[in-house]
């Protein structure tokens, strides 16, 4: 079977990793790369040894991808996936998906009326632990997450909310799988002019409780969920893939507590969801986080921006109003 043409849009930080991995996936054929910024691609490029571009319309009509990886600034995801999509070429593109639900709906009528396969990179649903909690737990009545990490200015055009909080939404969410029936939030904005830290609570129609705090602006790098179910809690470690199951058991009367530390298969989830993604482009499947996840999550990260702002804590006066428009 012939491999597929994939290529990657934005080579920085995350593309590059992207470009890396389709050179590894068996059934994917990497035919280049673009980036605006030249010396970015030409680098990239040549170290893959691969065609690189610095011109959309040039990369689409030359090395004539079937598939690409969007991996521009969020800002940008709009734009460029659209291109992509109106060329007939398949999109996996980074989340959050877009910076408004009606890009993002925009989005999701291009490929549907063009069939084309558009995917979320939403990559904990790829991380082996979740995918791991995800088939044993059913009854999640609270669920506590925490992502934090020191300050870096390579993001600059979202806030945490948009940068980190959307995994733990998305995450969460497809835990759960019951409407979202109250949000509260409040954030600071403390080194850039978005926020830089924010704290969601969240209360679900089939009585599930979440609460997620976010930070880029903390010592230290952790990576946590907590679900607490009637006879149990689970800990997810995201970065090290580890699970531990938390139990009481009666013995002689009395309750110990019982920690398991459940052994499964672990792999890069970036490897997982883009081979996730090329066998959607060849079998023509519906992916896993497909557009309506990305969108889902999106309007429930603006409910947690708009609580923020109306804290008056935001900056985001002009912007929120545009968002859901
Ligand atoms: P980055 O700034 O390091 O890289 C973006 C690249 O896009 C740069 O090389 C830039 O020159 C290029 N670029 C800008 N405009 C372009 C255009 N119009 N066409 C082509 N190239 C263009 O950013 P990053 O950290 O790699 O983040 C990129 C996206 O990936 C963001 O949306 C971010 O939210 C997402 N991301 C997701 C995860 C995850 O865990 N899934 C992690 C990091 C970043």
């Amino acid at each position: 079977m012939e491999p597929k043409r994939l290529g990657v849009i934005g080579v920085g930080h995350l593309g590059q990793h992207h470009a890396r991995v389709y050179t590894e996936i068996l059934g994917a054929h990497l035919v280049g790369i673009m980036d605006l910024n030249e010396s970015r691609a030409c680098h990239i490029g040549e170290n893959l040894g691969i065609p690189y571009f610095s011109d959309l319309h040039e990369f689409i009509s030359r090395a004539r991808p079937e598939a690409v990886s969007v991996v521009v600034p969020t800002s940008l995801h709009y734009e460029v996936a659209k291109t992509a999509l109106q060329n007939g070429i398949h999109v996996l593109i980074e989340k959050p998906v877009t910076t408004t639900v009606r890009e993002a709906e925009d989005l999701l009528r291009i490929a549907e009326e063009s069939e084309l396969v558009l995917q979320v990179g939403h990559i904990e649903r790829f991380n082996s632990a979740i995918q791991y909690i995800s088939k044993t737990v059913k009854e999640p009545i609270f669920m506590e997450s925490r992502r934090l990490g020191p300050f870096s200015p390579r993001i600059n055009d979202v806030g945490v909310v948009l940068d980190l909080m959307i995994h733990d939404i998305d995450v969460i969410l497809s835990l759960v799988g019951s409407e979202i029936t109250k949000i509260s939030a409040m954030g600071r904005c403390l080194r850039s002019e978005y926020e830089d830290i924010a704290s969601a609570q969240m209360t679900f129609a089939n009585g599930s409780m979440a609460h997620i705090h976010v930070s880029r602006v903390s010592e230290r790098r952790l990576r946590q969920l907590e679900i607490m179910e009637p006879k149990r809690y689970l800990t997810v470690n995201y970065e090290t893939q580890d699970v531990s199951i938390h139990r009481c058991v009666k013995e002689n009367n009395s309750l110990i507590e019982v920690i398991e530390h459940p052994v499964f298969p672990k792999s890069e989830p970036l490897k997982l969801e883009l081979q996730h993604f090329v066998s959607c482009v060849r079998e023509g499947k519906k992916p896993l986080v497909g557009i309506t996840d990305g969108k889902r999550a999106l309007e429930v990260a603006i409910s947690v921006l708009k609580q923020i702002h109306s804290d008056g804590s935001g900056v985001l006066d002009e912007s929120l109003g545009d968002m859901t428009g």
